[in-house]
């Protein structure tokens, strides 16, 4: 939806809206610890953790983190069961991988510091057009561009134009402009966190509080009273629906793990054995194809996991002492098994504490 023709601003109103959001964000940025210390490797570590996560959750994980590993050197040099340990409560263990590779290359290719420029950055595990940006701007101060969520809704609403964030026309508009926007700038790295913090806060998706909006002069969604109906809300695909079947088998005080595959959910965590599928399996089935009895099979608890993209409904199944010595027995080779002491250490994923109790 265009509000008013023109998505060129006239060049003084363009720099005027950067640096008045400049302006407006020194005198009212959150307080969060990585605005405390500056470092470049704390925006790299926040920057990762704050993808997908609100930073409610990022705060005392970035402090924990950061204490853990307080260099780019201490963090290449940790094993990675370590680092996923440490992202514990985030979620999204990918991200932990790669920024643990990335930390690695850049002590490997860049004498172990963080590179400026867009392509070296690029070149680097998980860093995309975003986080380059944001590592360019607030990290070393560079006049790059940023899109997130919050500074595409901010900027359509400014200039009064509904475009699809999703399409390659919405995007390069999007980009266009916010690198408009950051060209204007006196600090790059405050400017872009204005204007993610000024979407996080004033302009938010349901509730744009325009009233107290430093930037209200210049938005052309509010001149027309269309702020509510900027960006338009797109439909979310469907989650598809896993059904997980989780065997619970313990033997002397020890639990069977199985490392999960490489790629998908939980991927490459140690995991309760779980068997997945589109649809319920019922314990007689479950049973057979575990090879035990099914009066050693015991219902425990069912709940429901929301992922990105899919729906996991968990149904925990405890092994009586029979049926775990022939499930041991059956996967020798691919289950292990732990102590509560070891469990505590490996239970990372929110999914799995709650698989087992912990
Ligand atoms: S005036 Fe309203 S719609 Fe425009 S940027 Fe500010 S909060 Fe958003």
């Amino acid at each position: 939806m265009a509000v008013a023709q023109g998505d060129r601003r006239p060049a003084r109103a363009g720099l005027s809206l950067t640096r008045t959001i400049e302006k407006w964000f020194a005198g009212s940025a959150r307080d969060l610890p990585w605005r405390r210390t500056r470092s470049v490797y704390g925006t790299l570590v926040s920057e990762f953790m704050a993808q997908q996560t609100q930073i409610a959750r990022v705060v005392p994980a970035w402090e924990r983190f950061m204490a853990r590993f307080p260099s780019i050197q201490a963090l290449a040099s940790a094993p990675e069961e370590a680092v996923i340990a440490s992202w514990r409560g985030l979620g999204y263990y990918r991200r932990a991988r790669n920024l643990h590779l990335a930390a690695r290359a850049i002590c490997h290719d860049h004498g172990g510091v963080v590179p400026t420029s867009e392509a070296e950055l690029r070149a680097l595990p998980g860093i995309g057009h975003y986080t380059a940006g944001a590592i360019g701007s607030i990290g070393h101060g560079q006049k790059s561009p940023i899109v997130d969520g919050n500074v595409a809704r901010v900027l359509m609403r400014v200039h009064g134009r509904d475009v699809d964030s999703t399409s390659s026309e919405g995007r390069q508009w999007l980009w266009s402009r916010a690198r408009e926007f950051v060209e204007d700038s006196r600090s790059a790295g405050a400017a872009n966190e204005g204007l993610m913090e000024l979407g996080a806060m004033v302009c938010t998706p349901l509730n744009a509080r325009c009233t107290e909006c430093p930037i209200r002069k210049y938005c052309k969604a509010a001149k027309a009273g269309a702020q509510d109906r900027i960006p338009t809300v797109r439909k979310r695909r469907a989650r598809k629906v896993v059904h997980a079947q989780v065997i619970i088998a313990r033997i002397g005080g020890r639990t069977a793990l199985v490392r999960r595959p490489t790629r998908g959910l939980w991927a490459r965590m140690l995991f309760p054995p779980t068997i997945e599928s589109d649809r319920v399996i019922s314990k007689g089935a479950l049973a057979r194809r575990l090879g035990v009895a099914v009066d050693e099979l015991h219902l425990g608890e069912s709940f429901t996991f929301l992922a990105t993209h899919r729906e996991v409904r968990f149904r925990l199944w405890i092994a009586g002492a029979a049926a775990s010595k022939v499930l041991k027995a059956s996967h020798a080779n691919e289950w292990t098994w732990h102590s509560r002491k070891a469990l505590a250490r490996a239970s990372h994923s929110s999914a799995m504490s709650q698989l087992l109790g912990g």
